[in-house]
Parts: structure tokens; C-alpha cells; sequence
């Protein structure tokens, strides 16, 4: 006897159905709408690259590096990578289209889907989606504004306006070195740190704040916001009085640094205020002046951002969404004397391309290869059909169909033409 089937998809990912996969469809429209109008264009990379790609971007003591990539060796030995996260492949892009020599400067989208070897749990996979965007060759503090503003509208379109936007600075080239130094004999001075905080102590210390063990024992570090350089400082202040000219209300967390290195200045993240998921990250993101330079292009500053749909969809009201939607009515086309069998499937055919008179968002069914009438009843009930147009010889001849409504069980007639 051949061996029962049992396949799950793998740990850590999962199908997007039914109105889940409707709301990722209407998540992923709300936002090309909002990316129209700042004039972001959408560039789709390769779901692998190079592992060295990320490895020299994100960062070697990274978790995402360290811990997290689905690296493979293809048949020639290549080493490559899922994508983790999409900055450094549209880096990678803008680059290697010569984008950074021809107009150095660029507004780019980006959505699909990452991949991390995560310890699966709540909003927290190993296949998830991102919604991105970058914007290249704007060394100005309003290219940050203009990036949270977009992020906020953007979640604001898909019903989520409890939240709170976190944002802080992380220095320029010129003043990390010196804080950095001063948070390495800081923390060189505590006692019982973690082994990731103990490794990373020495190449980058910015990250222990990001400890999920240790951060609570670090509030009386020294704050990162002190020791920046007065460019710096400036262009915090500046960005701060952009997102006040626009009501934009934010927070200064000193102690954000987030989980890549390639980050400079302006860094941020969104988290939900909403009952439930409070605190839940769902977008984050910042400058990364260095990275198109360190990655082979020519010195070109950029901003960008990265939002996590799981995340924005568990937040999400399922009814709101779908009122926004405008869910179709389902229509069953059901056929009583099987000659009219082919006029029915053109009509349902018509009816699907052109939609009823009075209602054009309809999702249509049938006529199905069954004779009996009850059976095929059954089935409009079973996948929610709010009418069933009956296709009967005797209404059929004076050009008309029966209409069966299904909520109030009731049944009328009509010409075929005014339908
Ligand atoms: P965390 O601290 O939660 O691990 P992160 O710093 O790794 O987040 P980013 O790399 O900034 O996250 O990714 C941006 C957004 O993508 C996050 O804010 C989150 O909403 C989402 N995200 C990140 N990792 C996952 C995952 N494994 N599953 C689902 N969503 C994720
Ligand atoms: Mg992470």
C-alpha cells in the first residue's frame, strides 16, 4: 500500500489565506498609493544574492549574520543567501544599474518577502513580508522627515493610529569613534554580561543596547545623544522640528540603536500603542550614509525604512479592512432543466466580465456539473452565495430567471436583459 502523505510547510512559515491574504493584498495597494505620491519607484531584486552581500552590509556580529541567514551553496559552489532584509540588495542594485553615477539620487519601494532563522513564535517567522523603501543621494535631515512621515501615513491608510514613533541618532563617522570608545570602558566596567554582549563589546558596542538579556542594566550608560558632533546634533534638531511642523508626534528614545551596523544618524522605529500587541515593533529604519560607498558605489548618503506586514496585519481590524475593501457578493448561477446548461455558463461568463447592473463587485459561481436542484443549493449555501440566478425552461422561454436570495429566503423573477 503506498505511504499516507504527510507534509506540513516548514517551521516558521506559513499560508496566507482567505481574508489574510486580503489583507496583505490591501496592505501592499495602500501602500503603492502612498509611494506614488512621495515618487517612490518600485525595484524587485532576487529573493537570494551573495551571502558576502550581507555579510559586509548588515554586519559579521549582527544577529541577523550571525544567527539568522539561510545561507545554501548552489551546484558550482557559489555561496549565496535568502534575503534577510531588502536595503542591501536595492543598494546592490542601485550600483550595479549605475544608478549612483548616472543620477545620483533615487527613490526606491521594495516588497516581498525575507527570510531569518528565527525561533518561530507570535509575529515572529522565518518566511515574513516586508514593505521597504530608500531614498538616495539626500544627505538632509528632510529626507528623514519625509521617510517616518511616509511610514506613519502608510499605517495610518491601513487603519493603525495608535502607535509611537521612536527615534534617536547614532553619530556620523567623524563622532562615533569617540563614543564609542567612552561606551566600551563603560561597559567594560560591568559585571555579568551576556555572552553576545561580551563578544560584541569590543566590535560594537552600539549593539548591547539592543540586548534582549542585558538592556535593562544599562540606563545609567553614557547617552549616545551627548557626545554626537554639532553636525549631528543639528540635523537631530532639524528633523525633530520637520515632524513638529507637520503634528508629527515622536519620541527620543537615547537608548534605540537597532540591529544593523550600517546605520548613521537617524535611526527609528514604530511601535504599537493598540491593547494587546503594545510595544509590538512593526516598522523601523534610518540613515545609512557609508553603505552605498562601502559596498563598491560612489558616496552617496541614504535613508530608508522596512515594515513588517505580519505585523501590521495582526494589528489590523479584520471587518474595517474589509469594508475598505468593499467585499464582493457572491452570485451561484444554478441550471433546473440541463438544456439551457450552455446559456447559462455564458451568461455567468458576461456576468463575471461586466458585473450585474446593479452591483459590479460580484464574485460569480456555476453553473455547476450537477443535476439535482437541492444539491446544487447546497452548495451556493456552502460557499456563502448571497444569490442564485436559476436558469428554468418555462421563466427561460419569456427571456427571464428565477432569483433565489438567499439571507431572506425568498424568490422572485426577472428578465435576463435587466440583470
Ligand atoms: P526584532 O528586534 O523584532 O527582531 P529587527 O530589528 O530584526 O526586529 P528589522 O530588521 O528592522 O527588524 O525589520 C523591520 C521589521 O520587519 C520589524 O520591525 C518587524 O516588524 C518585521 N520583522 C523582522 N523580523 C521578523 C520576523 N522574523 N517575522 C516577522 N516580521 C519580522
Ligand atoms: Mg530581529
Amino acid at each position: 500500500m503506498k505511504k499516507k502523505m504527510n507534509y506540513k510547510a516548514p517551521r516558521g512559515t506559513h499560508d496566507i489565506l482567505s481574508t489574510d491574504a486580503l489583507g496583505m493584498s490591501f496592505l501592499e495597494l495602500k501602500a503603492r498609493e502612498i509611494f506614488k505620491k512621495h515618487g517612490f519607484e518600485e525595484i524587485r531584486t532576487p529573493l537570494f544574492e551573495d551571502a558576502a552581500l550581507f555579510m559586509h552590509s548588515i554586519g559579521r556580529t549582527t544577529d541577523i549574520v550571525e544567527k539568522e541567514m539561510y545561507t545554501f551553496e548552489d551546484k558550482k559552489g557559489r555561496k549565496l543567501a535568502l534575503r534577510p532584509e531588502g536595503t542591501a540588495s536595492l543598494v546592490r542594485a542601485f550600483i550595479e544599474h549605475r544608478m549612483d553615477t548616472i543620477i545620483p539620487s533615487g527613490k526606491f519601494f521594495y516588497m516581498g518577502e525575507m527570510f531569518r532563522y528565527e525561533r518561530p513564535q507570535s509575529g515572529r517567522y522565518r518566511q515574513f513580508h516586508q514593505i521597504g523603501a530608500e531614498f538616495f543621494g539626500n544627505q538632509s535631515p528632510v529626507a528623514d522627515a519625509e521617510i517616518i512621515i511616509l511610514v506613519q501615513d502608510l499605517l495610518f491608510a491601513a487603519g493603525i493610529d495608535e502607535i509611537d514613533i521612536r527615534i534617536n541618532s547614532l553619530g556620523c563617522k567623524k563622532c562615533r569613534p569617540s563614543f564609542r570608545e567612552t561606551l566600551i570602558e563603560y561597559f567594560s566596567s560591568l559585571e555579568n554580561l551576556c555572552k553576545d554582549c561580551l563578544k560584541r563589546l569590543k566590535k560594537n558596542p552600539l549593539r548591547l543596547f539592543d540586548c534582549k538579556i542585558d538592556s535593562l542594566k544599562f540606563v545609567k550608560a553614557p547617552k549616545i545623544l551627548n557626545y554626537i558632533c554639532t553636525s549631528c546634533k543639528n540635523n537631530f534638531y532639524t528633523l525633530q522640528t520637520l515632524l513638529k511642523s507637520v503634528n508629527c508626534s515622536y519620541n527620543v528614545d537615547e537608548t534605540l540603536v537597532r540591529g544593523l551596523d550600517y546605520y548613521t544618524q537617524t535611526v527609528f522605529e514604530i511601535c504599537s500603542k493598540k491593547n494587546g500587541a503594545y510595544g509590538t515593533v512593526i516598522a523601523a529604519g534610518g540613515r545609512y550614509d557609508n553603505l552605498v560607498k562601502e559596498l563598491g558605489g560612489q558616496d552617496i548618503p541614504a535613508v530608508g525604512f522596512a515594515l513588517g506586514s505580519q505585523r501590521v496585519l495582526s494589528i489590523i481590524d479584520e471587518h474595517k479592512l474589509l469594508n475598505n475593501f468593499g467585499t464582493p457578493e457572491r452570485i451561484f448561477i444554478a441550471v433546473i432543466d440541463q438544456e439551457l446548461f450552455n446559456e447559462a455558463f455564458s451568461f455567468a461568463v458576461k456576468i463575471s466580465r461586466y458585473g450585474l447592473n446593479n452591483n459590479k463587485n460580484i464574485s460569480v459561481f456555476g453553473p455547476k456539473n450537477e443535476k439535482n436542484l437541492t444539491n446544487q443549493l447546497k452548495y451556493a449555501e456552502k460557499i456563502k452565495a448571497s444569490k442564485v440566478l436559476v436558469f428554468a425552461k418555462n421563466e427561460f422561454k419569456n427571456g427571464k430567471l428565477l432569483i433565489k436570495d438567499m439571507n431572506n429566503r425568498t424568490q422572485t423573477e426577472n428578465f435576463i436583459d435587466e440583470l
